[in-house]
């Protein structure tokens, strides 16, 4: 609720997602005196309304009716799903109005002034505020944080104006199951929709202008999926771009020109484009202020995410990538700390990044890509699931779990899975990257049995030559 009667405030934080609202919590709970602005009634930012939970809610209901197909080979069969689209939606959207309102309540629980709206900057020391109901004031600070998040990014000259064709909100929305569904551009949020929309029925396509899908990861984790993305999407063109798009009475038709284009005309019912996103950093007023804005958009920080100006600090998709949640509530985090006169600095060694396709894809830390193109000599060792007992008593043997070790010292630089459920074994690699494990301490934790944590364990075995489930000796 908006209180106009105060118009100054000690720190002001503009944008309530991850990174706007973990940063207020904490400026909160340290004692400073905080003001929260965000267009939404509550706070949650893309991650919460457009972003990751709603997605997180749909795919949970993929992965049901994906293991429901696959129980006929364990003998057990089920009748074909009936899907009620609305009840889905409402499902999805419940989940969403649960935790945004659970943030709500810790807004007030810890007097927080909250403000329905939008700021811009008149200048290093004053914003100006228009609310929901379109009033105006004036609010000065003595601090800001900018977590203004980001957008779809859109390919100009390209998009035609058109209810067929959907951004990843209009994806989320769930309106109804399309015949077809063609995913221009084959990242994370692409792959994670196509995997909605092809387990509800649809037909999905995905175009890639890169030759490979999830550009950005290592090959080894990311040929595991597409394999299996081979078999549930109707097509994967790779090296291959969309060169115009023209409704007609049946959809939208496309036309591609590229390596894997075969067909060169083909129309789809629906298009989802998920080319990337663009940060928030315009219309912001940040021409009032002295902040830099890089070539991408990107709001310029120092390592404590200050920006050249002294009391304005810049969070989360805003100021940089990898544009994720997690980053950006670190980052918020971080930043409060700073202006509340802690020694603190934004410097992880590793940033986990999940796919939550089927399989799942995680890594953390060094990568073998950038290993390579830094000339940086690591050892990788590889632990197939097809040997473990856990991912067989779950018929997924299609995983693989991989550390990088740096062969002299052993610690442990990175991690890489893909596998069922590799989103949560990730944070074990992140645990070691962060505290410098070497790859004996990995190889004597006690991993419990039967579990797909063992994955990483006898990675660690692998290193030495010694891993109980496979056999690997050790190079000379
Ligand atoms: C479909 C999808 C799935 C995703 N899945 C994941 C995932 O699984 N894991 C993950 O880590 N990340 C995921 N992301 C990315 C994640 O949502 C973002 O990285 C995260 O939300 C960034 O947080 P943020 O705090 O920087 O900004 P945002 O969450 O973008 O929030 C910014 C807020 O600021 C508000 N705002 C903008 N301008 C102003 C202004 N002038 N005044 C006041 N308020 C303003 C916006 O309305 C918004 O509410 C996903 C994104 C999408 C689109």
């Amino acid at each position: 609720m908006s209180d106009k009667s105060n118009n100054s405030t000690q720190l002001v934080i503009i944008g309530g997602g991850p990174g706007g609202y973990a940063a207020a919590f904490l400026a909160a709970d340290l004692g400073l005196e905080v003001t929260l602005i965000d267009p939404e009634d509550n706070p949650g930012g893309v991650c919460l309304y457009r972003g990751c939970i709603p997605s997180k809610a749909l795919l949970h209901v993929a992965k049901l009716l994906g293991e429901a197909g696959e129980a006929a080979n364990w003998g057990i069969k089920y009748s074909d799903p009936e899907i009620d689209i609305d009840r889905l939606r409402s499902w999805k959207e419940g989940v969403v109005k649960r935790l945004t309102s659970g943030l709500g309540q810790l807004i007030k629980q810890r007097k927080i002034r909250y403000i329905q709206g939008r700021a811009v900057f008149q200048n290093n020391k004053k914003l100006d505020v228009t609310d929901i109901e379109g009033d105006k004031s004036q609010l000065s600070f003595e601090y800001a944080v900018i977590a203004t998040g980001s957008r779809p990014a859109t390919v100009p000259g390209l998009i035609i104006d058109s209810e067929r064709i959907w951004n990843s909100t209009a994806a989320l929305d769930i309106r109804k199951v399309p015949g077809s569904l063609l995913i221009i551009g084959g990242g994370y949020i692409g792959l994670e929709m196509g995997t909605v929309y092809a387990a509800l029925g649809s037909q999905v396509s995905v175009v890639e202008m890169m030759p490979g899908l999830l550009p950005g990861a290592d090959r080894d984790l990311v040929n595991i999926l597409h394999k299996k993305l081979g078999k549930k999407y109707a097509g994967i063109m790779l090296n291959t771009k969309v060169v115009s798009m023209k409704e007609t009475r049946q959809g939208i038709k496309v036309q591609f020109e590229g390596a894997d284009a075969g067909q060169k005309e083909i129309t789809f019912e629906n298009i989802l484009v998920s080319v990337g996103r663009k940060p928030n950093s315009s219309d912001l007023g940040l021409e009032n202020t002295r902040i830099i804005i890089t070539e991408q958009g990107f709001i310029e920080v120092d390592e404590q995410r200050r920006t050249a100006e002294p009391s304005i600090f810049a969070i989360g998709d805003v100021a940089g990538e990898p544009m994720l949640a997690h980053k950006a509530s670190h980052e918020g985090r971080v930043a409060v700390e700073v202006i509340a006169g802690q020694k603190a600095a934004f410097e992880p060694r590793a940033i986990p990044a999940v796919v939550f396709t089927d399989p799942e894809i995680a890594w953390c830390g060094l990568t073998e890509t950038e290993a390579k193109k830094q000339n940086r000599p690591v050892e990788v060792t590889r632990f197939p699931w097809a040997a473990s007992g856990r991912a067989l008593t779950m018929d997924r043997p299609d995983g693989l779990t991989k550390l990088l070790i740096d062969p002299e010292t052993e610690r442990v630089l990175g991690m890489g899975v893909t596998g069922a459920g590799a989103g949560e074994l990730i944070a074990e690699g992140v645990l070691a990257v962060e505290m410098a494990a070497l790859a004996t301490d990995v190889k004597l934790t006690i991993h419990p049995h039967p579990t797909l944590s063992e994955t990483v364990m006898e990675s660690a075995e692998i290193f030495f030559g010694q891993a109980t489930d496979i056999y690997r000796p050790k190079k000379k």
